[in-house]
Order: structure tokens, then C-alpha cells, then sequence
């Protein structure tokens, strides 16, 4: 069977690292019919707009996709591409596992992290307003509606029941924030007793952060509004080995949309620098959603075994101040190739444990039935 999958390359590093994605998705031996489509900065210079028409219809033909990152012009220009993506075609649940592999790269080799964020609505509504004519007050209007935040409350108590996970925390705002915040804080408590073999508890933003920061192995799937789920899982993707490990997938009814946690990182863009694995576990991520367990395991235990190794490691495995056991760093290409080589052969009978001796579950991220 062949998987017909858009792919939008996307800018900055995005066409390196979605190549990557590309060559490791060919050594499993899953076919998969890329259909390419331009958005972003290249967009921009053939049609005149950062999302064209035919990136929407081809994601919505095909209901799956694979992306890179995409930059966002920031403090003005034009809207998110990111953003304007998941508001379309309503892909209201983004979800980030943390994982941190093999130990590297992080002062927390146990992290084991999921964070679901809503992705529709929030304070990236842009519903936002200069209030005066001579632009010295602004505002942007926090949109929280009780029906995303019930579907996207019960994604992730879904989740959590599937993937045998033990815990679900609420991170909100709701004591400064007493009407957006508070509504999304009712949605939880009146969603958690569905769930009773699960504990729910909730957290401050603010309080969240300082917890992850002093002990992370505490706590299990995380769920929030849109900009807290921006800033928490770039922490998490910190905790567990920085951006250049940690993928993601936009869920919506019926589409799905893997994309890595991390931005284009411009300064990298073209060097052959940027670490790969991110967008390479999209990939297991959307093997996973297709049932192909296989492939999707050979690839996980690829990337663990290719990071363990460390002799084919990108910078941010590799130098000093990213990792207690610094070696010369290699290129975002040779680590993708090394981890192909690498797909076919790994012994998926072999489990994979980390530090603290905890054995690594596959994940099973999947639609709402
Ligand atoms: P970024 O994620 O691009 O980079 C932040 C830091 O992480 C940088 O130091 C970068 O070098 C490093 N980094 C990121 N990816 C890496 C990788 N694969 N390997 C090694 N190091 C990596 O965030 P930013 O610099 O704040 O944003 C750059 C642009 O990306 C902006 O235009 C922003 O809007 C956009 N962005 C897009 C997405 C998306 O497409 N979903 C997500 C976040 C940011």
C-alpha cells in the first residue's frame, strides 16, 4: 500500500531537515507518494501570497501532511502561515511529546513529557487593535470558548487513557484571568470524573513552569490554552534535550499535520547544521497514526541508538555546554543517513531504557474515534 502525504519543506532549515525526514521514511520500506506544495517565504515568491490555495487543498485531499517549520515575520508582515494552517483546517489539538533519548543533551535523561495544547483559538485569535490613532495602546482579544476547550480537555484525557498514562494537569491562568481562564478551568473539572483511573490536577502558568524546571519526572500529560502550550512546550522540548528532538502532530476531526516543535531557525538555514531528529520523529509520529507500528519503532529505536552512539551527532548532542560528553559534531545530512542506515537493522526486541531505569513505551497518538 503507498500513503499519498503532502509535504510542505517550509523555510529556513525546514527543506534540509524535512529531506532528512524523507530518506529515513524511504529506509522502512512504507511507501509514501510526497506530494510537494510550497508555503512560506518561497510561496511568497512565486504567488504572492505565504498560503497558497493549492497547500489547503492538497492537505485536505490528502488528510495527512508532513512540515517544516515556517518563518513568521515578527512584529509586523504578514499573519503566521503556522497559524493560519490550524485555524483553517481546524486542527484544534497539538501534540508535543518530550521525550528525552538515550540521556543526551539533558540535565533530565527521565523526561517523558506530553504536552496538549489547543491550537485554534486563544490569544491567537487575531482578533488584535491599535486603541488610538497614534499607536500607543494596543490589544488583542483572548478568545476561549467553552467547546474547544471541552474537545481539546477530552483529547487529552483520551490520550492519556490510551497511552496508559497516570496524570493530567490543567495549566491555566484563572486567578488573574477570571473569565477566560476560569471557563477553561470549569471545562476540566467538570471533563476529569469521566476519567477516574486518571488523576487531574491543575496548575498555575506561572507555578508550572518553576515545577518543570524542579522536577519534571513528576508530571505526565500537561494540557492548556494556545500561548501557554507555545511556551510550556518549548520548556518541556528544553527539559528533554532541546528543539532539535522533539516532533509534534496538529489533530484536527479528520486531517492530521506532523510538524516538529522547534522554528526555521534562520541562522542555521543552508549549513547543514540543524539537528534532524525532530522532524524525523514526525515521522514516527505519522506511521504511528497510520498503524504502521513497525516502521514506526524502527524508526524511534534508530534515532536512540544513533544519539547513544554519538558518532554521528549534530551540534546541539555534540559540543560543550549541550552535553556532559562532548565530541566533534557532525551534519544535520550525515546524522540523517547514519539513522537511515541504521532503520532496517535495529532490534526492535531490545528495550530501551533510560537512566533512571524506566523502559521508553511506544507512543499510540490516534484520531478521537
Ligand atoms: P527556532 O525554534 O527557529 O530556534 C530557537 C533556537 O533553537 C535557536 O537557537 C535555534 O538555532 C535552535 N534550533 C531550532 N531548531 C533546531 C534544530 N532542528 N537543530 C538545532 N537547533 C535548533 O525559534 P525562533 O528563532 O524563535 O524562530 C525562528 C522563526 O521560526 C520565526 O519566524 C518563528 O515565527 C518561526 N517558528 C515557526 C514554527 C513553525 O513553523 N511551526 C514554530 C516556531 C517558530
Amino acid at each position: 500500500m503507498t500513503y499519498r502525504v503532502t509535504l510542505i519543506p517550509g523555510d529556513g532549515i525546514g527543506p534540509e531537515v524535512t529531506e532528512a525526514a524523507r530518506l529515513v521514511a524511504e529506509a522502512t520500506g512504507v511507501k509514501i507518494d510526497w506530494e510537494v506544495v510550497e508555503a512560506g517565504e518561497k510561496a511568497i515568491q512565486r504567488s504572492g501570497t505565504p498560503l497558497p490555495g493549492e497547500v489547503l487543498d492538497s492537505v485536505r485531499r490528502n488528510r495527512l501532511a508532513v512540515k517544516g517549520p515556517i518563518t513568521t515575520p515578527i512584529g509586523g508582515g504578514f499573519r503566521s502561515v503556522n497559524v493560519a494552517l490550524r485555524q483553517q483546517l481546524d486542527l484544534y489539538a497539538s501534540v508535543r511529546p518530550a521525550r528525552a533519548i538515550a540521556g543526551e543533551g539533558t540535565r533530565y535523561p527521565d523526561t517523558d513529557l506530553i504536552v496538549v495544547r489547543e491550537a485554534t483559538e486563544g490569544l491567537y485569535s487575531g482578533v488584535e487593535h491599535w486603541v488610538d490613532r497614534d499607536h500607543t495602546a494596543a490589544e488583542t482579544v483572548n478568545v476561549i470558548t467553552r467547546k474547544a476547550s471541552d474537545r481539546i480537555i477530552r483529547f487529552a484525557f483520551e490520550l492519556a487513557r490510551r497511552e496508559r498514562r497516570r496524570r493530567v494537569t490543567a495549566v491555566h491562568k484563572a486567578n488573574i484571568m477570571k473569565t477566560t481562564g476560569a471557563l477553561f478551568q470549569t471545562a476540566f473539572r467538570e471533563m476529569a470524573p469521566r476519567y477516574p483511573e486518571i488523576v487531574a490536577d491543575e496548575r498555575l502558568v506561572d507555578n508550572m513552569c518553576m515545577q518543570l524546571a524542579k522536577k519534571p519526572e513528576e508530571y505526565d500529560v500537561i494540557v492548556t490554552t494556545n500561548l501557554f502550550g507555545d511556551i510550556i512546550s518549548d520548556l518541556c522540548a528544553g527539559l528533554a534535550g532541546g528543539l532539535g528532538v522533539v516532533p509534534g502532530a496538529l489533530f484536527g476531526e479528520e486531517i492530521a499535520v506532523f510538524e516538529p516543535v522547534h522554528g526555521s531557525a534562520p541562522k542555521y538555514a543552508g549549513q547543514d547544521k540543524a539537528d534532524p531528529v525532530a522532524e524525523i520523529l514526525c515521522l514516527e509520529l505519522l506511521y504511528r497514526h497510520l498503524g504502521e507500528r513497525e516502521a514506526a519503532e524502527r524508526i524511534f529505536h534508530a534515532v536512540w541508538e544513533t544519539i547513544a552512539e554519538k558518532k554521528f551527532v549534530t551540534y546541539d548532542l555534540a559540543l560543550p555546554g549541550y552535553t556532559a560528553h562532548p565530541v566533534p559534531p557532525s551534519t544535520c545530512s550525515a546524522m540523517a543517513r547514519e539513522i537511515a542506515r541504521k532503520v532496517p537493522n535495529v532490534d526492535l526486541d531490545h528495550p530501551l531504557v533510560r537512566p533512571g531505569g524506566s523502559h521508553v513505551t511506544p507512543l499510540d497518538p490516534h484520531l478521537l474515534e
